[in-house]
């Protein structure tokens, strides 16, 4: 095979697999705007019509932390985007990055086959899941898709300022945020690209973690933002398979395009121990 063609091969899309799920918050969160909200000094994202927004982005964020807290359970590197803090070399840290851009460049002038082999080194486990500045992520979480309106209600709590020095409140130095109270439930799907079977361990893993519990957003230290996922759900499309191909191809209603994979439980708990199996 020419290097022309193995860079071809990498880039030609083999399989998918696509994860469905209800993230549910066990008690109120918050994903901030930013901004002052409407009745408060610290909004919550909310879209034209007031209803509070899950962005796919920090799902994904809060997804590849979980990720990197995983990876040495599982023999994975993870880079932590600081190389200095983890040890590991990855184009993710900005740092390393520019001294070894130099490095990058001449292994992208040796050829197609150069520059993957570079970029495939220097990708720590993590990143190759999630994408770095050299390489495409292979996942993708979606917005949140609210679930019932009515009980996403916005609330506004009070907050204090704390004297670093003494611990205690300052005097006058209050400010009011909004939260989104417990029980709000999301649709969200995350969607693997050509997935190894490292990637798919470590998504796995996650989603074993988040089944049981995790956070999300902000305030997590004042007990905000606790969720867990139900009603999980994985499907897939292999499109070396002719009959997945075609219906994947022709078919415009989502839940025939995908072909079913069975209980989430078996399937990753199947990955992950195929992974430690596969390793030294
Ligand atoms: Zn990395």
């Amino acid at each position: 095979m020419s290097s022309e063609t193995v860079f071809l091969e990498q880039l030609r899309l083999k399989r998918k697999v696509r994860v469905e799920a209800i993230l549910v918050f066990d008690t109120a969160w918050r994903i901030g705007s930013g901004r002052e909200g409407p009745t408060s000094d610290l909004g919550v994202l909310l879209d034209p019509y007031g209803l509070p927004i899950l962005p796919g982005s920090s799902v994904k964020g809060r997804l590849r932390c979980t990720c990197e807290a995983l990876a040495p359970a599982l023999g994975l590197r993870a880079c932590l985007l600081n190389r200095e803090a983890s040890g590991v070399e990855c184009a993710s840290d900005v740092k390393w990055f520019s001294k070894h851009r130099k490095e990058h460049k001449d292994a992208g002038e040796g050829g197609p086959d150069s520059l993957l082999r570079w970029v495939e080194r220097y990708t720590c486990d993590v990143c190759k899941l999630f994408g770095s500045p050299v390489r495409a992520a292979k996942i993708r979480c979606s917005d949140g898709q609210l679930l019932d309106a009515s009980t996403a209600v916005i609330q506004v709590r009070d907050g204090v300022v704390i004297d670093r020095d003494s611990h205690t409140a300052a005097e006058g130095l209050k400010y009011d945020y909004e939260t989104v109270v417990a029980g709000t439930r999301f649709r969200i799907f995350f969607d693997l690209e050509n997935p190894t079977l490292s990637d798919e361990a470590l998504f796995g893993a996650a989603l074993f973690e988040w089944a049981d519990g995790s956070t999300l957003g902000g305030f997590t230290s004042r007990g905000l933002g606790r969720f867990h996922l139900e009603e999980i759900k994985v499907f897939g499309v292999d499109l070396e398979n002719a009959e997945e191909r075609v219906r994947y191809l022709t078919s415009p209603d989502p839940a025939r395009r995908w072909t079913v994979r069975g209980p989430w439980e078996e399937y990753f708990g199947q990955r992950i121990q195929q992974h430690l199996q596969a390793r030294p």
